[in-house]
């Protein structure tokens, strides 16, 4: 279909470009919430009927619109948040585009009710399909409700689009739960269909809000990241190693306050996880990236969900050290502090625990039929959260059960092994009697794969020539994934030389490892990379190879230990970092203490 060419009327062009910023219920709680916590407000409630495809009403007691400002703001582009553009690298506020209230404005019916608190009267205004129908003075409360009413009215096909209510609601708590993360001590009150689903009381810093939000549970795994560098700020908190989640939903960044989904800064965080936590599972993570605002430009996005940083790399390579540098130090159950994380680190947690104690036994989350207490009286292991509430934090995997308490392996008395594979140990730490049980080849695993990595940092790992070269045979699969692998071996100690087709020569090996491990090193690792579907990259291709050394150079499962294998093997182990864990993110070791064995035995 063509013909004429003709200008939009300003009302359709509206309605056009308000789909840009109100794609759903949830894009009208985002815009509202935020544009009460640019007011100032300390208090906001928000009421959804029908899971926000009903009506939402957000009342706030910030600073209120004076009344001859009131039309102003729906008019498109109006704001009081920037003057000229380059205001935009200044701003510090969630809003500037002046564009949220005019497009809610024009797909619905808006009333808004506001009072400045010097202003003895308020004023009401309805804007509906983009007109003003009503304005007048009114009777209110300090600070500013805005309900928003037949919504998507003036473009029918729109809610064609929308999914369940449930669905629905569920995006308006998620965009609740992410911008209260960004504001601690702002009261919010959520009700839906007249009933409260979610009471957060004002908080003192964002960690106890963390732990109101995500739930005890991510609490007792979480250790603290905190840096600073060349005027950039990471803060924040990430899971230990064993708490793990199936999809990186979990995982919510911050760049100045504002959440943002980031690939670049998603990506460092699996990074720095890489090797600690298995494959295809994600850790969860608060992490908050303060900057000066012109290192970064907020203005690349219709719902201001991405930015784009000035130095990338630099941010890219910040968040990977710091991230790393916690979870170095992270034991299972991290929320503990170990023996590698330094000191600093530990006084801060145990501030924060009490913290975060006290604030939970402030928390309640109800639905209505049953009122459920963030904290003991939850079920272990589970999510703290009503099953039938929409859009809150789903189950993790976690394990309560794999406590540690700060201690070393080299103090621990060695009872024995079992199964030839679970090394028994008792300690005496954390003012109790403990049960320390140790996975020998998993413990050996992570050893030898730190000490490889370490030493592939400085160049390569030295190698051992081999007095008669061997031939390896390979498969055709194999075969095909040699390209450019030469090199990537050989800074593992493995020199390599092409033969024929389907054959290599082995011309030298890593000390500690038989020839015939280093044979089925390879052989595995042109498997992975074959098998990966995409092209590894360097450091992915040569964590490969070492996890698959360390795996057959540890002691095996069945191997009998003597006394100062173990020994020397505890002492390895202490100074280890990432000890909680294998390469593959399994456990290395499992604590029970007394009291838990005594209820096994029902003596308690
Ligand atoms: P922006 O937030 O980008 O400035 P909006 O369309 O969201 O644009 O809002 C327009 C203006 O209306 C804001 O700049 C602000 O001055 C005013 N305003 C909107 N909501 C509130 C509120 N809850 N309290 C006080 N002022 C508000
Ligand atoms: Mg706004």
């Amino acid at each position: 279909m063509s013909g004429k060419i003709v200008v939009l009327p300003e009302a359709l062009t509206h309605k056009i470009a308000a789909g840009e910023v109100i794609e759903r219920p949830a894009s009208i709680v985002k815009e509202l919430l935020e544009n009460a916590l640019d007011a100032g407000a300390t208090d906001v409630r928000v009421e959804l009927t029908g899971g926000g495809c009903g009506s939402i009403r957000v009342s706030d007691n910030g600073g209120g619109i004076d009344p001859s400002d009131v039309p102003k703001a729906f008019e498109r582009y109006a704001t009081s948040k920037i003057y000229e553009f380059d205001d935009i690298y200044r701003v510090e506020t969630f809003g500037f585009r002046g564009e949220a209230l005019p497009s809610i404005a024009s797909i619905a019916r808006v009333e808004m009710i506001t009072r400045k608190r010097d202003r003895v009267s308020g004023t009401r205004i309805v804007v509906s399909a983009g007109r003003i129908e009503e304005i007048s003075d009114a009777g209110s409360p300090g600070g500013t409700t805005i309900t928003v009413s037949r919504i998507f009215d003036p473009v029918p096909v729109r809610r064609k689009f929308l999914k369940s209510e449930a669905t629905e609601q569920g995006s308006c708590v998620d965009v609740i739960t992410r911008t209260a993360l960004s504001c601690p001590s702002v009261r919010i009150q959520v009700m839906a269909g007249g009933r409260e689903i979610l009471k957060i009381p004002s908080t003192a810093d964002a960690s106890e809000r963390i732990a109101l939000i995500l739930g005890a549970d991510f609490t007792d795994h979480l250790a603290p990241v905190e840096a600073t560098e060349g005027g950039v700020r990471i803060s924040g908190f990430l899971s230990g190693p064993d708490y793990t989640r199936s999809n990186s939903r979990n995982i919510y960044c911050y760049v100045n306050r504002r959440y943002i989904r980031d690939y670049l800064l998603n990506h460092a965080i699996m990074t720095a996880y890489r090797n600690v936590i298995a494959a295809k599972r994600y850790p969860a993570a608060v992490l908050s990236l303060t900057l000066p605002p012109e290192e970064v430009d907020v203005n690349v996005h219709p719902a201001k969900m991405e930015v784009r940083f000035r130095r990338p790399r630099e941010i890219y390579r910040f968040v990977v050290e710091s991230a790393g540098r916690t979870l170095s130090g992270a034991a299972l159950s991290a929320g503990k502090p170990t023996a590698f994380a330094p000191p600093v680190i530990a006084a801060q947690l145990s501030g924060y625990r009490e913290r975060v104690e006290e604030a939970l036994k402030r928390y309640t989350l109800s639905t209505g039929r049953q009122k459920l207490r963030f904290g003991a009286s939850a079920l272990p292991g589970r999510p703290n959260v009503p099953p039938d509430t929409p859009g809150l934090p789903e189950i993790a995997e976690a394990s309560p059960s794999l406590k540690r308490s700060p201690f070393a392996f080299a103090s621990l008395a060695f009872i024995g092994s079992f199964a030839g594979t679970y090394l028994l140990f008792s300690g005496d730490f954390s003012g109790g009697e403990h049960l320390v049980m140790l996975d020998q080849h998993a413990a050996h695993e992570r050893i030898l794969f730190e000490r490889f990595a370490k030493s592939q940092e400085g160049e390569k790992i030295p190698g051992q020539r081999l007095l008669i070269p061997e031939v390896i045979h390979l498969t055709p699969k194999n075969s095909a994934a040699l390209q450019d692998v030469f090199p990537v071996f050989e800074r593992a100690g493995i020199e390599l030389e092409p033969f024929s087709g389907d054959s290599v020569v082995l011309r030298s090996v890593p000390a500690n490892l038989g020839h015939e491990d280093v044979q089925i090193v390879v052989r595995d690792a042109l498997d992975a990379f074959s098998e990966s579907g995409r092209t590894l990259s360097l450091q992915e291709r040569q964590d490969e190879i070492i996890r698959l050394m360390a795996c057959r150079g540890a002691v095996k499962a069945n191997q009998s230990l003597g006394p100062a294998e173990v020994a020397a093997l505890c002492a390895d182990l202490d100074r280890t970092p990432f000890s909680a864990t294998c390469p593959h993110g399994r456990p290395v070791y499992v604590v029970l203490d007394r009291k838990e064995l005594e209820k096994m035995f029902k003596r308690r």
